[in-house]
């Protein structure tokens, strides 16, 4: 099949030449020379983004693919392997790339029955904050005419090729990093009474933050705390005049989230009290909860059935990942879903980010179809 060769050969490429978010030159360069190719015009968004669009007028309809690969060595063998070292397409971007570029090849032959606009859209940053889509959107590179529907989708390792999951509401958690800071004077391990011991006083707020989560939230609302990293002390018999801590708080609740990091910044700031030590808590936000509009939803929903099947269109259950597809999300009525690359004769496959990860290639062609339907029906559907 013409397409599927075509998809494989991007897809390839893409996956040879990883780059790390906000450096994906090449693949920009490659993207661009593919949309030449196809006859779509485009402009540049945020140095390496790359924004094409197919018809004209409104209403217009927004897809987009994430273009940036991961600081991971790869280990999967196959003869189209990462050229970059340690550099890796670990999150299936590749995929993502490739499927756009086939998606919009899909549209432009249908351009001339295009009453709108389709707007392709290959962004960077996605892995790394503060998110390519923020500053996609911070630069106003989605205005004039504004996106009346929004997609994307993400290769998902857990699901067979043939199957899609998507449901409206929540989807991904806002994500917040934490960073504290524990100080004393430090000194003599044998001579305790003389110092704040941040050492102590780590391991007690390690344990106290946990009642976060157990005491201090609706108990229906789904949220995680995990502390993630411990850093201090030299010797045994030193006691460290500094202990470092991080961690990261998901949620799907914005109002629940301000009351947890006024909870942990009490909390920081008591027990460093008890213990004679100085203490803050540094808080580096992330991207919102991605939140699925129940009519883009139900529209990607009917695509999906038509093209698969119904019984491959499953539900999603909200999960802790974060994912900067949220930005639009926040702004557009917006569909996100997952799309299954697990090869169908496989139980199991290795997850994203890991160095083995290998979706499988059958994906491609249908991943391709589902976002040129999706636009198609959205730019369809605002007609009537
Ligand atoms: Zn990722
Ligand atoms: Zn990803």
């Amino acid at each position: 099949m013409e397409l599927f060769a075509e998809l494989q050969r991007h897809r390839r490429w893409l996956h040879q030449h990883p780059e790390p978010s906000f450096r994906e030159q090449q693949t920009a360069a490659y993207i661009r020379q593919v949309l030449q190719a196809l006859a779509v015009p485009y402009r540049t968004a945020v140095e390496t983004g790359t924004i094409g669009w197919i018809g004209h007028g409104e209403p217009c309809v927004a897809l987009r693919a994430d273009i940036d690969a991961l600081p991971v060595e790869e280990r999967t063998g196959l003869p189209f392997a990462s050229q970059h070292a340690g550099f890796m397409h670990a999150c299936g971007h590749d995929m993502h790339a490739a499927m756009l570029l086939g998606a919009a090849a899909l549209l432009k032959e249908c351009e001339p029955e295009l009453e709108g606009t389709v707007l392709v859209v290959f962004q960077p940053g996605e892995e790394q904050l503060p998110g390519g889509a923020s500053l996609l959107l911070a630069e106003g590179a989605l205005q004039e005419p504004a996106p009346i529907m929004m997609f994307a989708q993400h290769v998902y390792p857990e699901l067979p090729v043939g199957q899609v999951a998507i449901t409206a509401g929540p989807v991904f958690a806002a994500t917040d990093e934490l960073y504290w800071t524990l100080q004393a004077s430090g000194g003599h391990a044998a001579q305790p009474n003389r110092t704040g011991d941040p050492i102590v006083a780590a391991a007690e707020l390690i344990l106290h933050v946990q009642t976060l989560i157990s005491r201090r939230r609706e108990p229906l609302t789904p949220a995680v705390l995990s502390v993630t990293a411990i850093h201090g002390g030299t010797a045994p018999n030193v006691i460290p005049s500094e202990v470092r801590l991080q961690g990261t708080l998901r949620c799907f609740d914005l109002g629940w989230r301000q009351q947890a990091l006024e909870s942990l910044r009490r909390s920081t700031l008591a027990i460093a009290a008890v213990h004679g030590v100085e203490a803050t808590l540094e808080v580096r936000s992330g991207y919102p909860p991605l939140l699925n509009d129940k009519q883009a939803t139900d529209l990607v929903e009917q695509v999906a059935a038509a093209l698969l099947g119904e019984a491959n269109v499953l539900p999603l259950q909200p999960m802790m990942w974060a994912e900067d597809f949220a930005y639009y999300s926040q702004r557009f009525p917006s569909a996100f879903w997952l799309l299954g690359v697990r090869p169908p004769d496989r139980e199991a496959m290795a997850g994203l980010h890991h160095p083995s990860f290998a979706p499988s290639e059958e994906a491609l062609p249908i991943g391709a179809a589902l976002m040129a339907a999706a636009a198609w029906r959205a730019v369809k559907m605002a007609q009537v």
